[in-house]
């Protein structure tokens, strides 16, 4: 190993900037080698319910690098010249970020799509700017009034999120009053957890998925099976029948069942769909013995092997931008 020391402080800037020279490089190289393993579903089929989450377990990236790279990836698949920014360096990841996060907290409140040229023209201003400057370009550029604003995020030591909101004296009324007239008091957060695992619970009914809900801190995992709906709705031969789910439900814990050619499992446990180890069109049955849980990406998956390169288009372009 070379002696540090003896460089004079000249060498040592130049040695610096070759390797950070390089490090841009290789980052490049990144996001264009995610930029095919997502096309390609290579995470899915690897067993990972996503690109974020083969990012994070697979290549060992903290949930915000992970962040980072997918934004960018995604910006640079738009745009060649954006791809160029990003390799000189004048571009960084952070502002690229910063700018998706920003453009769909836009669309969202206004309902309008950014075109390809405004989103393109926003990324490039933010060239060369610190976090801080690109901010205030974005609130220029693309207001949203502060409830749209995106949740600040952070990751916590402790494995937990810290979640920042800016609330209007209006919006906190509506808190401050429900918590006075609920039969127990709760705190804040944990009046909105409960709001919010009540919401679930009921939207998953209305899906027909089982109400998963999960116990806080600790408590093993409580996963109930799908509630038999109380009216029969239209059934196809496609739909399974209630005891069939819930009984696949109870096999499949609550989880995926895609394991890959590796043997690993999917750890999903959101976003679940049953799904017809035999398709309906091939001569499969809605029984138990052709049931299995699937999250969506794998259920995509699963579709796209069974139907054939040809429909992949169909699916694939622009599904996550
Ligand atoms: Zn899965």
């Amino acid at each position: 190993m070379e002696a540090l020391s003896r460089f004079t402080n000249q060498e040592l800037n130049h040695k610096i900037q070759f390797f950070v020279r390089e490090e841009r490089q290789a980052t490049v190289e990144v996001l264009r080698l995610l930029r095919e393993i997502e096309r390609r579903l290579a995470y899915a089929e690897l067993g990972y319910p996503s690109l974020f989450s083969y990012c994070t377990v697979e290549l060992g990236y903290s949930e915000a690098a992970a962040c980072r790279r997918i934004e960018a990836m995604r910006a640079m698949k738009e745009s060649v010249e954006i791809e160029k920014k990003i390799e000189s360096g004048e571009l960084s990841l952070s502002a690229v970020s910063q700018a998706r996060v920003a453009i769909r907290a836009h669309e969202q409140e206004t309902n309008v799509k950014v075109s390809t040229e405004q989103r393109k023209s926003v990324m490039l201003m933010l060239s060369g700017l610190s976090k801080r400057a690109a901010e205030k370009v974005l609130v220029r550029e693309l207001p949203v009034t502060l409830s749209a604003r995106p949740i600040p995020e952070r990751q916590l030591a402790t494995g937990g999120t810290r979640l920042t909101l800016d609330l209007t004296e209006e919006e906190m009324s509506v808190i401050e009053d429900l918590r006075r007239l609920q039969s127990k008091t709760q705190n804040t957060k944990d009046l909105l957890m409960s709001l919010a695992r009540r919401e679930l619970a009921k939207k998953k009914r209305e899906l027909g998925e089982a109400p998963l809900i999960r116990q806080p801190k600790s408590t093993a995992k409580v996963i109930t099976p799908p509630a038999e709906s109380k009216s029969p709705s239209t059934k196809s031969a496609r739909a399974f029948p209630a005891p069939v789910k819930r009984r696949a439900w109870m096999k499949a814990k609550g989880q995926c069942e895609f394991v890959s050619a590796l043997g690993n499992r999917c750890e999903a446990r959101h976003h679940l769909e049953f799904d017809h180890r035999r398709p309906v069109a091939h001569g499969g049955e809605s029984g138990l013995q052709n049931i299995r849980v699937l999250c969506h990406e794998h259920n995509i998956l699963k579709a796209i092997q069974k139907l054939g390169a040809p429909v992949m288009g169909r699916y694939l372009p622009g599904r996550e931008t």
